[in-house]
């Protein structure tokens, strides 16, 4: 395909390559028309993606992509700051005021980069943390051997009830009491329930820990109060403004006055040099954002579709975790169903529903393959589907997974994401 076919094809599907990047570089001008088309043809189903609003897209191509600021608003290492400082401040006064946190630091690049400098603010090498093990859902920054977690800290790992899937608090409890941790980190990437922080809070205080909720994953839904706060319990909340947020790809640290300073140093300049000021910018925008009604509808149909896909599931044989959800996550174990995890997210793709496959808690199957399948609603909210496009998405679904023509399901596909296509 030449480069005008892609290009128009993408228009098509609501991408627009700017003449500024196809006349410099056709190439990546190609990549990026073949990726709107990709969007254009299949629903986004993954669990931690979404669609950045529109008005986050435009003030992450502002001027502020260009601006070097490296330190705090009034203690830049740089000059010309003033219009940078202001951004920032709003940045952390609107996330303080819609967290109702104490203090905001809205520099970390990424999830993971806000818990590095979490550790960093609070632990030192070789202290214990007792956090949700990887294999009931905990991520990878939180004790994986492959990560600098697992290397530099001695993580002791508590999990979920094989029986109803939610997490067992008497572990945590008998866990902590045993190891006396430095830090116990509450939730996951793909906790369905809601999370009992005023439980954990009680075992923290108990052995004398702080208290880490890893709340990226449902940051939005807390934004939106659609979901318990971990805020007013955790020392520290561990935030992502690119999940159900719509925000820009990035982290969000939310602690007590009390340990301002010292998260303010773990992040610049301890473990990032300069912010990236045009994300910073977008993330003042998202948190305005999600203060509307508008968000607030929004994040309300991404739980009600999840829900009714986990019923979905849930009659064509599957057996949804925890019995469904009250976020906009669904975790599925597909075995009943004669699948492995690995088959139903090929068979998924090959009809244009992304998802991904997932290990279970208890998973006997070897990792490559697992028994599971993880989905999240919040991308397809985001481009305006609701009740009626999440009945027909969880009709397919279902049919698709108990062995129905993935052809003509990938057809219906196709027809519900081209209606929606180019929408955020
Ligand atoms: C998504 C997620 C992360 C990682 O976020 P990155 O920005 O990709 O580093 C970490 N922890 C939890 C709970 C998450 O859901």
């Amino acid at each position: 395909m030449t480069v005008t076919d892609a290009a128009v094809e993408a228009v098509q599907a609501g991408w627009e390559a700017p003449e500024a990047l196809l006349r410099a570089d056709p190439q990546v001008a190609d990549l990026l028309a073949g990726e709107a088309v990709r969007r254009a043809e299949s629903l986004q189903l993954l669990a931690g993606e979404n669609l950045t609003s529109p008005a986050v897209l435009a003030a992450l191509a502002g001027p502020l992509v260009d601006k070097y600021a490296e330190g705090y608003p009034g203690r830049r290492h740089h000059t010309g700051c003033a219009l940078a400082d202001a951004a920032e401040l709003l940045a952390v006064d609107r996330a303080k005021q819609l967290f109702a946190a104490d203090h905001a630091n809205v520099q970390p690049r990424s999830a993971t980069s806000a818990m590095l400098a979490t550790y960093a603010a609070l632990l030192k090498p070789g202290d214990g943390v007792l956090a949700m093990s990887l294999e009931h859902g905990g991520h990878l920054s939180c004790g994986s051997r492959a990560n600098f977690s697992g290397r530099w800290f001695d993580f002791i790992g508590y999990g979920v009830h094989e029986k109803d899937g939610l997490i067992d608090l008497d572990q945590v409890h008998e866990l902590a009491k045993l190891h006396r941790p430095k830090a116990i980190i509450a939730g996951g990437i793909s906790y369905p329930r809601q999370i009992d922080w005023e439980g954990f809070r009680r075992i923290a205080d108990e052995v004398d820990a702080y208290l880490i909720a890893s709340a990226a994953q449902i940051t939005g839904l807390v934004a939106a109060g659609q979901a318990v706060s971990p805020v007013p319990y955790a020392d520290v909340t561990v935030a992502a403004t690119h999940k159900l947020l719509r925000g820009p790809r990035g982290g969000l640290l939310l602690c007590t006055a009390e340990l301002a300073d010292r998260m303010d140093r773990a992040v610049f300049p301890f473990s990032q040099g300069g912010a990236a000021m045009n994300e910073v910018a977008g993330k003042a925008v998202a948190f305005a954002e999600a203060g509307t009604p508008e968000f607030g509808a929004y994040v309300r149909r991404a739980v009600e579709g999840a829900r009714s896909l986990a019923a979905a599931l849930g009659e064509a044989g599957a057996r949804p975790l925890t019995g469904g959800t009250d976020t906009h996550l669904v975790t599925a174990d597909v075995s009943p169903l004669g699948l492995t995890g690995l088959e139903a997210e090929r068979r998924c793709a090959s009809a244009g529903l992304m998802l991904g496959k997932c290990a279970l808690p208890y998973d006997p199957a070897p990792a490559t393959e697992c028994s599971g399948i993880r989905l999240g609603t919040g991308a397809l909210a985001a481009q305006g589907m609701g009740q009626e496009q999440f009945a027909e998405l969880g009709e397919l679904l279902k049919s698709l997974l108990s062995g129905g023509d993935a052809g003509l399901i990938g057809g219906r596909v196709r027809a519900l994401a081209q209606a929606f296509a180019g929408r955020r």
